[in-house]
């Protein structure tokens, strides 16, 4: 009976600890998370530029479940949870599964869509385009030019120079700030 009521105060202790953990740290789950998409995966490379052809399968073991469930199920992030939809630091955005650049902050505007949202991507070559009929919309879905990941939509609402509205999940961006900006942004 007393073995019983350790492991019961020690399953107590450990929810609670868990619990403030994450109250304290927000941010702290989503960045390992980052970080080990990174890491486990041989595939993502910023400098390496030339196609990626993986079975899905196979990005089921590397990718966290939730960015294998953007990026090959073409799943969609609930809208207002990504940390980046808000966010004004400038640097690039890259495709979090294969390290292709996407997306400069420079082109990034505030369009109350509960998602990041891109006006132009950095060249051509970032971004597929699609037509999408699904869920009785016509749409154009966007996909990783390198890896064929789903990224996310494009629309015909957005601001000048381009009109363009590209509606991005945000689970499927790695972001790196510019090094010049660094200080700047180190002070705020
Ligand atoms: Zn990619």
């Amino acid at each position: 009976m007393k073995t019983f009521k350790m492991i019961m105060l020690l399953v107590l202790a450990a929810g609670l600890q868990q619990c403030s953990y994450s109250q304290q740290n927000p941010a702290a789950d989503k960045k390992t998370k980052m970080d080990s998409t990174k890491t486990n995966n041989p595939y993502y490379s910023k400098a390496d530029s030339a196609e990626v052809n993986v079975p899905d399968a196979e990005w089921q073991k590397i990718l966290p479940k939730d960015v294998y469930y953007v990026a090959r199920q073409k799943g969609t992030e609930r809208p207002g949870t990504s940390a980046f939809e808000h966010s004004k630091e400038i640097g690039t955005y890259y495709c979090a599964v294969c390290g292709n650049a996407l997306f400069k902050s420079d082109t990034k505007f505030e369009s109350g869509c509960g998602w990041p949202s891109f006006y132009e991507p950095i060249s051509k070559a970032s971004i597929i385009y699609t037509p999408d009929n699904t869920h009785g919309m016509r749409r154009t879905e966007v996909q990783c030019g390198k890896c064929k990941s789903h990224l996310g939509h494009v629309f015909d609402d957005g601001p000048p120079p381009t009109g363009l509205r590209y509606c991005i999940n945000g689970v499927i961006l790695d972001f790196e700030k510019a090094k010049d900006a660094a200080k700047k942004y180190d002070k705020e």
